[in-house]
């Protein structure tokens, strides 16, 4: 293995058309540490973003912007073609890589590595201004003609933003401990890191440099996201006590709006979704209120942005916030839906991290650091022992329109889990009760065509959970009702960028769901249903042996959920603690 010598793109491209046909996930992580292991240091982290099908963290905002016209421009100038053709092979391939890899004949002009693509889609990204969409597509078109035909299709995907290789960071982090320290023993230090830089290549490009103790040696950065800590779910309220494991909680109310985590330092304010881009353009409200409210030279703080009707005195829905989701007349629709930022939490503060003192101190230092007022203040909460203060206070917050509470142990090692889903924090919302009425998040892997008045869209979705433990998609329902109309005409549309022409790896399907259509684990729909039931068919929670997993009856459409990864859906394990539950009763 010779680190120094730099990877050709060529190589790259090999791997990815492996990983494509490659049916298994531990077959993925194999391939995967072999690619990493053979990297230079300039290169690892570029690699890892490649393989995720971007040229930089995810939360760097960084875009390419080239839409397809731009890349069917391309094509055309690099086969020396007419746009109209290119478009017809579109039409026949169903994708710009495998178009491009059919018409560019000519042979390759050059040789390309890893690092020659990076600096050409880096200035892609940054190219701005009149003329910019012929410079990108100058510059497409110059690697393309330099590339082999392989290589087209993948520099094509990547420009696009289709990549769909079916690899999550989680998948990489396993590949990186397979193939830096011998096995995943110490894939949760690795996982930690990332969890606390929201950056896989980083941790890629320390674990080559410095090892095992430079990536401990990651500490929280200011612009930089720490992955969100998420709730779980209880059956019953006088469960919550049992679970969370403190003798005394914290109660908090909690807010149906868009998760925000806020980096202040100095007069700079950035903010970051729960999916970890970069929302501050989206809240000028929110950036002034932190840096008029917020006291310390540098914090990070988590919470909750919510429209609140300062007339009425009530909070407003979700979807009103969502209204705001838009890139032109910000300002304007901010003045007429504002923002009101709740924090929940602090997570640094003056050059120092809080992530491991307990839920008790860091909510005291927030008190200390943000001034409250009609705009931006700390979440509203109890302290309580017992399990009726908990029911009053939730009753209390469903009267004032809030969605229910954020119960939060208050125990010495009540730490802030970036990234985890534990027992610390527990939610119970409006509508809970014994059985399922709270809906589920799942991924969407799947699609059977249409027939009658749905011809031309999609008749029903295949929906899975998501499976921590084995970084697997497990189907839960297939789902046909509660669509609009509106809704149906959508479908193809939202779902084209997902489209996969086989089974991807990290999905798991049973040969009587197998859908007409697969689709890469991308977007995340929100469903109701009546109540979780053993099934021959749903992969969720599979027993090999006595061939049954769980499923949803009666599903039905609710809402995307598009500010949540496929990773952060509803997990086989809480499907599993529902069926549970449901047995109780
Ligand atoms: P859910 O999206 O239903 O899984 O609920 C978890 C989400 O509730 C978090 O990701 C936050 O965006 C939101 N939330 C609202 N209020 C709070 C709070 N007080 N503490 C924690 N999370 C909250």
């Amino acid at each position: 293995m010779n680190r120094r010598i730099t990877v050709k793109f060529a190589t790259l491209a090999s791997c990815f058309g492996r990983l494509e046909s490659t049916p298994s996930r531990n077959g993925m992580i194999a391939l995967l540490a072999r690619l990493l292991a053979g990297a230079a240091l300039d290169e690892i982290g570029i690699v890892c973003y490649f393989v995720l099908g971007e040229i930089a963290p995810g939360y760097s905002a960084v875009n390419l912007g080239v839409g397809d016209r731009t890349v069917a421009a391309a094509i055309a100038l690099a086969a020396g073609t007419d746009l109209s053709d290119v478009e017809a092979a579109v039409r026949e391939t169903g994708d710009y890589g495998d178009t491009a890899a059919r018409l560019i004949e000519a042979p390759a002009t050059g040789y390309l590595s890893v690092l020659d693509v990076y600096r050409g889609l880096s200035r892609i990204a940054h190219a701005s201004g009149p003329g910019s969409a012929e410079e990108k597509k100058a510059i497409l078109a110059r690697l393309l003609t330099a590339a082999p035909p392989p290589e087209r299709r993948y520099l094509v995907r990547l420009a696009a933003g289709e990549m769909r290789l079916g690899v999550g960071e989680m998948t990489i982090l396993d590949a990186l401990a397979e193939g830096f320290l011998g096995s995943k023993a110490e894939r949760p230090a690795l996982e930690h890191a990332y969890n606390i830089s929201s950056d896989i290549g980083l941790v890629a490009r320390t674990l080559l440099e410095v090892g095992l103790p430079g990536v401990r040696a990651i500490t929280v950065t200011l612009h930089r996201p720490i992955r969100p800590m998420l709730t779980q779910r209880v059956g019953r309220i006088s469960e919550i006590f049992e679970r969370i494991g403190s003798p005394v909680i914290a109660v908090e109310e909690k807010y149906d709006g868009e998760r925000v985590q806020a980096h202040k330092d100095g007069d700079d304010v950035t903010l970051f979704s729960r999916r970890l881009t970069d929302v501050t353009a989206q809240y000028p409200d929110i950036v002034r209120h932190v840096r008029r409210c917020v006291v310390a030279d540098t914090a990070i703080l988590d919470g909750e942005a919510v429209a609140f009707d300062h007339a009425a005195g009530t909070y407003l829905p979700f979807q009103t916030l969502m209204r705001r989701r838009r890139k032109h007349r910000v300002s304007e629709v901010a003045g007429e839906i504002p923002a009101t930022y709740r924090a929940f939490d602090l997570l640094y503060a003056n050059g120092e991290s809080y992530l491991h003192q307990s839920y008790p101190d860091r909510r005291a230092r927030l008190e200390e650091v943000l001034r409250r007022d009609d705009h931006i203040s700390p979440a509203d909460r109890i302290v309580t022992g017992d399990t009726d203060g908990i029911t009053e206070f939730y009753l209390a917050c469903i009267e004032r329109g809030l969605e229910g509470i954020v119960c939060k142990s208050c125990a010495d090692d009540s730490f802030y889990r970036a990234g985890a889903r534990e027992w610390q924090w527990i939610k119970w919302k409006r509508d809970y009760a014994p059985g399922i009425s709270d809906t589920l998040d799942l991924v969407i892997v799947g699609g059977n065509a249409g027939r009658g008045r749905r011809a031309g869209t999609y008749g029903s979705v295949l929906c899975a959970a998501y499976n921590h433990e084995e970084d697997l998609f497990q189907t839960v329902c297939g789902m046909g009702t509660g669509f609009s109309d509106r809704d149906l005409a959508d479908l193809p549309g939202r779902l084209a960028g997902a489209r996969v022409d086989r089974e991807p790896a990290r999905v798991m399907v049973n040969p009587p769901a197998v859908p007409d259509f697969w689709f890469a684990p991308h977007q995340v729909v929100e469903v109701l249903g009546l109540e979780i039931t053993e099934s021959p068919v749903h992969t969720c929670n599979w027993d090999p042996a006595r061939r049954r997993g769980l499923a949803l009856r009666f599903p039905r459409f609710v809402r995307w959920r598009d500010e949540k990864s496929p990773e952060q859906a509803t997990t086989t394990a809480e499907v599993a603690a529902i069926f549970g539950r449901q047995r109780e009763v």
